[in-house]
């Protein structure tokens, strides 16, 4: 990671990702290389009339793929404003019959918790709990503390995907819909924001206690090597869908419809559904010198759902979800006295490039990963993601 000297300091004149965000780089303009990706993300899935017709298409192709099954589709679901009001999109204006899937690692937020169950009864869908082992989720959890790399969420990452994966496997549904956005949500950086199943399995033989569980197709656990990858996508052939890509996503409207709808409670900061990101906006900030709004503000900016004024003002600011009783909790919970927690707060910073990772082979396979990317039968963004963001 090359950080920027204080002399050399640079922000983007358009967002508010500056020279301290790994892999930007500026134009003559000063405006930066992810508001580029952006305007490129932003070609790739249109809205208006051809993003409409984009999304009859595949709202077609689904209703076909779910023709005489129990459900459409499978949609992961948190209990947070996206996740909810991609379901009510599915099921009130798509028109599709979802399976709803939430991955409990232990540490949900009990308000997200009511806000998914009340949501799935308004409207008839079911609503399955996937709750992983407990010392599983504890151990890895702890495992990337020690590690000492920012990705602290890495083992509920690919818990939620594997639980996503298990359950289509289980239901033979061709669809995972998930309720992410590049429009309001932002891209991270990889150094900020780094998953594989290699990487996991070298932070849980370096650092973890407990053996991990077996894989079974129905059952994956925290396993998602390019082994299971390959049998969910390419011998299952199920698709995973960031359906709200192509609809024009504007979160104030947004959380009237899911207030009325199912009397959506705001789990009083983004992304705290989940109480670890209290403990993980903390730890980056304190250890690794970063706050994960600067691309989510960065994100609002460019499609006009923030004022950029506004961004840099509350960005002086510590965040909300930073609650010391919360962060207590979590320790906690993961069973770490303090005396051992402060022990991993002084621990060298360290990024996903100090472990074994699939990075070197993604990066060797660059040409076949854009083909395959341009051709859908990997996410499109993946490209972009693994050789435009530092
Ligand atoms: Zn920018």
């Amino acid at each position: 990671m090359s950080q920027a000297s204080e002399t050399d300091y640079q922000i983007c004149t358009r967002c508010i990702h500056d020279s301290t965000v790994p892999g930007t780089v500026f134009d003559e303009n000063g405006v930066c290389s992810y508001c580029h990706l952006y305007d490129k993300l932003d070609k790739m899935f249109p809205l208006g009339a051809e993003g409409e017709r984009r999304l009859a298409a595949l709202t077609d192709r689904i209703q076909r793929a779910g023709r005489g099954k129990k459900y459409d589709c499978v949609l992961g679901v948190s209990g947070g404003r996206d996740s909810t009001y991609t379901l009510y999109y599915l099921v009130k204006v798509l028109g599709l019959r979802p399976l709803t899937v939430h991955f409990n690692d232990g540490f949900g937020n009990p308000v997200a918790g009511e806000n998914m169950k009340r949501s799935a009864e308004r409207l008839g869908v079911d609503f399955r709990t996937i709750t992983s082992d407990w010392r599983e989720s504890k151990d890895l959890k702890i495992a990337f503390l020690k590690a000492s790399t920012p990705d602290l969420e890495c083992a509920t990452d690919i818990g939620i995907a594997t639980a996503l994966y298990g359950a289509a496997a289980k239901e033979n549904v061709k669809y995972v819909i998930i309720g992410q956005s590049f429009r309001t949500e932002g891209i991270a950086p990889l150094e900020w924001n780094y998953l594989d199943g290699k990487y996991l399995d070298a932070v849980h033989r370096l650092f973890g206690k407990h053996k991990l569980r077996k894989w079974t197709p129905e059952d994956p656990g925290f396993h998602l090597n390019v082994r299971h990858m390959a049998y969910y996508a390419a011998w299952r052939r199920i698709r995973a869908i960031p359906i709200l890509y192509y609809v024009d996503y504007v979160r104030k409207d947004v959380d009237d419809i899911i207030k009325k709808e199912f009397d959506w409670v705001y789990p009083g900061a983004h992304y705290f559904d989940d109480l670890y990101q209290s403990l993980m906006f903390y730890v980056h900030r304190v250890k690794f010198g970063f706050d994960r709004r600067r691309y989510n503000y960065s994100a609002l900016i460019r499609c006009g759902q923030m004022d950029r004024a506004e961004a840099l003002q509350r960005m002086e600011q510590v965040y909300v979800i930073e609650d010391k009783k919360v962060i207590d909790l979590c320790i906690k919970r993961l069973g770490l006295t303090e005396a051992e927690f402060a022990e991993i707060m002084k621990l060298p910073p360290k990024t996903f490039r100090d472990y074994p990772t699939q990075y070197g082979l993604i990066r060797k396979m660059r040409i076949p990963i854009w083909i395959m990317s341009r051709l859908r039968l990997l996410p499109e963004t993946a490209y972009d993601k693994y050789f435009s963001c530092g």
